[in-house]
């Protein structure tokens, strides 16, 4: 299928240019490059997962993909369009199509106005229910969250309800207009874990009835897996591995893949349960990014043309694509890869 949502070769710099001020008081802080290079694409009806550390770039890509923020160099593209450059009723159309949800549900809640007043705003925004079919409209989708009985909830505030309730909100605000492409950044970290797989569920429900998109982005290798159909990881501003969700894990190419799925533990008692990414070494910032291969710091197989050359994210099977100089030996070999390449 042709995708409907892509990131092509988006590249994001921060602090580019600090101003002179800055520089000739030496306090300038160094560029951060956020996004290098990143390309990706989301397929109608299917879930991406972007997967990464803070500080991989992974909440930049999202923002850039809701136009939130524009990118330095690189392109949107929606349903083939380049939309990256939108202003003005364009991007209020553009908008009504690609929806966010955020991790924190009071983000995108006003707790001043009840819940219906809420669910209400964005159809008015947009012009797509009369007045009068607003009420049946607000009821209908606290219906399909599974908020019972649909009308109290639509008469409450906020500050009445516990956080998995707000995020099921939040998630019917982004839905009610319909969108084709939601981008969901970590929406269910701040739950409590016993109600994650409810919303996870309820958002694939969702999915499977309407069709909608998914960006999903987490820290989390094994949400990611439970939720999409292909999984994207990405490390200080760039994607390092991406293919199909059960190849990507069965199959991985790139050894930081092979770290993350270390991390996760083998026994775990539901994809729900809390996963916090543990790697040795830290994460370095992407401010003084390592040369070569940006993950050599921290990889168990560096190799000295690891320091030297940045591997291209190139192809080791259908549609799976890994940027390491010896993915195909990791492939085979897994993390044990270096004695055998030596
Ligand atoms: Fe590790 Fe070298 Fe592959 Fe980078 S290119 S992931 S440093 S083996």
């Amino acid at each position: 299928s042709r995708p409907i949502l892509q990131l092509d070769a988006l590249r994001m710099v921060y602090n580019a240019d600090p101003g002179i001020l800055a520089r000739l008081s030496g306090r300038a802080d160094p560029p951060v490059i956020a996004a290098d290079d990143v390309s990706l694409d989301l397929h109608p009806g299917q879930t991406l997962a972007v997967v990464g550390e803070s500080g991989s770039g992974k909440t930049t890509a999202g923002r850039i993909a809701t136009l939130q923020e524009r990118p330095t160099a690189g392109r949107v593209l929606y349903e083939g369009e380049d939309v990256t450059a939108l202003t003005g009723a364009a991007l209020k159309a553009f908008r009504a199509k690609v929806q966010m949800i955020f991790q924190n549900p009071y983000d995108a809640l006003n707790p001043r106005l009840t819940v219906g007043q809420s669910l209400a705003e964005p159809l008015t925004l947009h012009g797509l229910v009369p007045r009068a079919g607003l009420r049946a409209a607000v009821i209908e989708m606290l219906e399909a969250v599974e908020l019972r009985p649909a009308e109290s909830f639509a008469d409450a505030f906020p500050s009445e309800l516990s956080g998995g309730q707000l995020q099921r909100i939040a998630i019917a605000r982004a839905l009610i207009i319909k969108p084709r492409v939601v981008i969901a950044d970590e929406p269910v970290s701040m739950l409590d874990v016993s109600i994650r797989s409810g919303v996870m569920n309820l958002m694939r429900g969702i999915q499977r009835d309407t069709g909608v998109t998914y960006l999903y982005i987490t820290h989390d290798l094994s949400v990611a897996r439970y939720m999409a159909d292909r999984i994207a990881v990405m490390y200080l501003g760039a994607v390092l591995e991406e293919g199909p969700a059960e190849t990507l894990i069965s199959r991985a190419a790139h050894p930081y893949t092979r770290l993350l799925i270390q991390a996760v533990p083998e026994h775990r008692a539901s994809a729900t349960r809390r996963t916090r990414i543990r790697l040795p070494g830290d994460a370095a910032s992407q401010a003084g990014l390592p040369s070569g291969c940006r993950f050599h710091p921290r990889c168990p197989l560096a190799q000295p043309i690891c320091r030297e050359k940045a591997p291209p994210l190139a192809p080791v099977g259908a549609a799976h694509r890994a940027a390491c100089h010896f993915a195909d030996d990791v492939q085979t070999h897994g993390l044990g890869a270096a004695t055998a390449a030596t």
